[in-house]
């Protein structure tokens, strides 16, 4: 029999509920489980893609071109389960589903409901991941918090669920925030209440993951499982932790949770293995040496916007050793007159120009790059900041001042990026983009080939322009390298400089790849040369 479980969140958001679900996934996998996650978003949106990430974070992009949310990233992080389309539901997509088979008249006459026609399609999305062959457990977090309308009929169809399968085969683990008043004291009211809010809608919770500041005693659980009947060793502390979120599925395996929650299923399992997960926080809190990368972008207010670059340049410390000291730079502020780049980029080890899209900041994210190139600091360009390699060089070795984008300036004769070809007719914003894998051909003898050990690779995309074809024989005579093509050669896919320690602009993204337990090759090789560059 197949397996689920159901996270969900009470009290308030941005609890951990995906790093929750996320470290479950891990632990299961320690132990040997087949494990599948699916996140499921009550917004209206079909997806993610349209939203802003100053509003709600990075849109994490899987292989088969989904724009999802950016929790999908945390569980690629945390395990190998794959993760497509069919693992991220949304309330637009499943109304969609609905509204368009009541058009096709595939409803026979009756009249379409949220109850049963909504929740069906929803189960139906939930089954057809956890149903598939060679999977064991499939986890699926809820978003939003229990008692908010848009979750009312997620929550219904995880119930029913629940009752049809089994409580052995399908639990419910919540999490929710136990809060400090003055004095120091835990209170644990608004976890009653949450608790109760469930209950109302029909989930006894089986477990309770509980956010505190610090670790809960023994007493307080006690009092928390006999207000919520729960049992005590399903009530587990998820208090901070001080050096990475990637300690956390041990703090729950120390707490037994992965114990419980397979007994509670009825599931045999190995030895949990976790041997990969404690030299991870080993190599964190005992680094060899530091570095300081600059990111230069224009979502710096919001830290979730590039959440996966944060996450991949960790990573890329933990396979050097090293720790990575993240330097945040609003590139507006280097483009005003006076700017004093040296003040700002100085001392950093390597600087990393990550996507964007919209035309502000460009000219600070130019500066940033030409500031690498002359001063020999390790530079990665990620999509938007490959292209920033091309308008640098075009305006500052080519001397062409009107070099740009056409995403940015229409007009220019020198749009050294231009709009993809398959983009000109596209009206239609929502999932249009060149999304998804794609392979690309490493030119021998350059960085990212060095990096990657391997003459051809697939990375995830998503953009709409590409660095202009019509440019490329003046770009490369005046030394720009071109260091991947698609394979056919249709396209630009990666840019060097000539005799630079390690400079590597990709139009695709790699940090949706890499894992504290495997860094992606790019990450590891740019931080690499930024410890070097520091000797
Ligand atoms: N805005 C650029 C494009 O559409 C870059 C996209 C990105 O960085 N993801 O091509």
């Amino acid at each position: 029999m197949k397996k689920l479980i159901f996270v969900t969140g009470g009290v308030c958001s941005s609890l951990g509920k995906g790093v929750t679900a996320s470290s479950i996934g891990a632990l299961m996998e320690a132990r040997g489980l087949s494990v599948r996650m699916m996140k499921i978003d009550p917004y209206l949106n079909v997806d993610a893609g349209t939203m802003s990430p100053y509003q709600h974070g990075e849109v994490y992009v899987t292989d088969d071109g989904a724009e999802t949310d950016l929790d999908l990233g945390n569980y690629a992080r945390f395990t190998n389960a794959p993760i497509t389309r069919a693992n991220s539901i949304t309330t637009g997509q499943v109304y969609d589903e609905v509204i368009r088979k009541e058009r096709e008249g595939r409803y026979l006459g009756r009249t379409v409901q949220v109850v049963p026609h909504v929740t069906d399609a929803i189960k139906a999305r939930v089954l057809a991941v956890a149903d598939s062959p060679d999977v064991d457990l499939t986890i699926v977090e809820i978003g939003g918090t229990v008692g908010d309308m848009e979750s009312i009929p997620f929550l219904e169809a995880a119930r029913q669920l629940i009752h049809e399968l089994g409580r052995q085969n399908a639990v419910s683990v919540h999490v929710t925030l136990v809060p400090t008043v003055s004095g120091g004291e835990l209170k644990t009211k608004p976890t009653q209440h949450s608790v109760k809010e469930l209950q109302e809608v029909g989930i006894q919770p089986d477990a309770l993951v509980l956010r505190s500041g610090e670790p809960m005693d023994e007493a307080i659980r006690r009092k928390i499982s006999a207000f919520t009947n729960i049992d005590f060793e399903g009530v587990i502390s998820a208090h901070d932790v001080a050096d990475t979120i990637y300690e956390i599925p041990l703090v729950f395996h120390d707490q037994g949770l992965d114990v419980f929650l397979l007994r509670r299923m009825g599931v045999e399992s190995r030895h949990a293995d976790l041997r990969a997960w404690k030299d991870v926080v080993r190599r964190f809190r005992e680094p060899k040496r530091r570095v300081r990368i600059a990111v230069v972008g224009k979502y710096m207010e919001l830290s979730d916007s590039y959440k996966s670059v944060w996450e991949a340049l960790h990573h890329g410390g933990i396979a050097n050793e090293a720790a990575v000291d993240l330097v945040r730079v609003d590139s507006g502020l280097l483009e005003k007159e006076g700017a004093d780049l040296a003040a700002v980029l100085g001392d950093a080890d390597g600087i990393l120009v990550p996507g964007g899209f919209g035309h502000r900041g460009i000219d600070g994210m130019v500066a940033a790059a030409r500031y690498a190139r002359e001063n020999g600091i390790p530079y990665f360009g990620i999509c938007l900041g490959m292209q920033i390699m091309a308008i640098e060089w075009a305006r500052n070795v080519l001397g062409w001042a009107d070099a740009n984008s056409g995403e940015f300036d229409r007009e220019t004769p020198h749009a050294v990026v231009s709009l993809l070809e398959e983009q000109v007719d596209v009206k239609n914003y929502g999932g249009t983009m060149r999304l998804g894998a794609g392979r690309s051909a490493l030119r021998e003898g350059t960085a990212i080939r060095a990096a990657y050990g391997a003459a051809e690779i697939s990375e995830r995309h998503r953009h709409r322009y590409e660095f202009a074809n019509a440019f490329r024989p003046q770009m490369e005579g005046a030394g720009l390298v071109i260091a991947a093509l698609t394979p056919d050669g249709g396209l630009v896919e990666a840019l060097e400089w000539p005799a630079h320690p390690w400079s590597v602009g990709v139009q695709f993204h790699p940090e949706f790849k890499s894992r504290p337990v495997a860094a992606h090759p790019l990450f590891r090789a740019f931080v690499e040369a930024a410890a070097s560059r520091k000797g």
